[in-house]
């Protein structure tokens, strides 16, 4: 099965490019973070085992991680778009024998501006939609555009657990920038600018990718 990955560290906006790409590829969007949290919120025997690790800010173990991928997985679409996976130097491994990865699009942000991002980011519990008060706001005040339901702050967007996160992605995953641009496969993109020109520059090299 094709696919499409997006990296980056949290706040960089994958949640937000994923879904755009996703909806204009036609690809089935899985994002692992807004799966696990589902599961969490459901009190699965999966969603008790990752609560703790999820709210503390580290890494689910890849084990888990497998196997949310694999009952996700919609066999009949034609590419997946992932998002929020791989996280990891194993998980990455795993990811390339199981799918042909067509492009890896790394999210670069600062640091500074990802967790004045993050800091400012709210979501709605029941559809997943993410906001920020910002640059991204909702048209009513703290309620959401899709479904209507109030908005929240993420657990895992509180200072002390968003340090912990950011740390994560600087041990485990910023080193699979090196691994997929080996492999000839990465497109480092500039966060920094507008979500519609982001998302362009992106949809322009998927399509290029996807006719040829
Ligand atoms: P996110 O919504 O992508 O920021 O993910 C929220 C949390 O889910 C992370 O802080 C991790 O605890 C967990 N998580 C999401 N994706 C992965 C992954 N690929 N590997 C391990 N843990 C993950």
């Amino acid at each position: 099965m094709q696919c499409f990955v997006f990296l980056g560290i949290q706040g960089s906006g994958k949640g937000t490019q994923a879904e755009l790409l996703s909806e204009s590829i036609n690809f089935q969007h899985i994002n692992i973070g807004d799966l696990l949290r589902e599961q969490v919120t459901k009190r699965t025997e999966l969603g008790i085992k990752v609560q703790d690790i999820i709210e503390r800010g580290d890494l689910v173990p890849d084990e888990l991680v497998f196997e949310i991928v694999e009952k996700s997985l919609e066999p009949e679409r034609k590419g997946i778009v992932f998002d929020g996976f791989p996280r990891t130097l194993v998980q990455a491994k795993y990811l390339v024998e199981h799918f042909e990865v067509l492009q890896v699009f790394f999210l670069e942000l600062a640091e500074n501006e990802a967790i004045a991002r993050l800091s400012s980011r709210r979501i709605c519990p029941a559809c997943g939609t993410n906001y920020n008060i910002h640059s991204n706001k909702p048209q009513k005040d703290n309620i959401c555009d899709v479904c209507g339901t109030e908005l929240i702050i993420r657990k895992d967007d509180q200072p002390e657990v968003i340090s912990r996160r950011v740390k994560e992605f600087y041990d485990q995953t910023l080193a699979l920038k090196e691994f997929f641009a080996k492999q000839g496969i990465l497109s480092v993109i500039d966060a920094s600018e507008k979500i519609d020109e982001i998302a362009a520059k992106i949809a322009a090299i998927a399509e290029r990718l996807l006719n040829r």
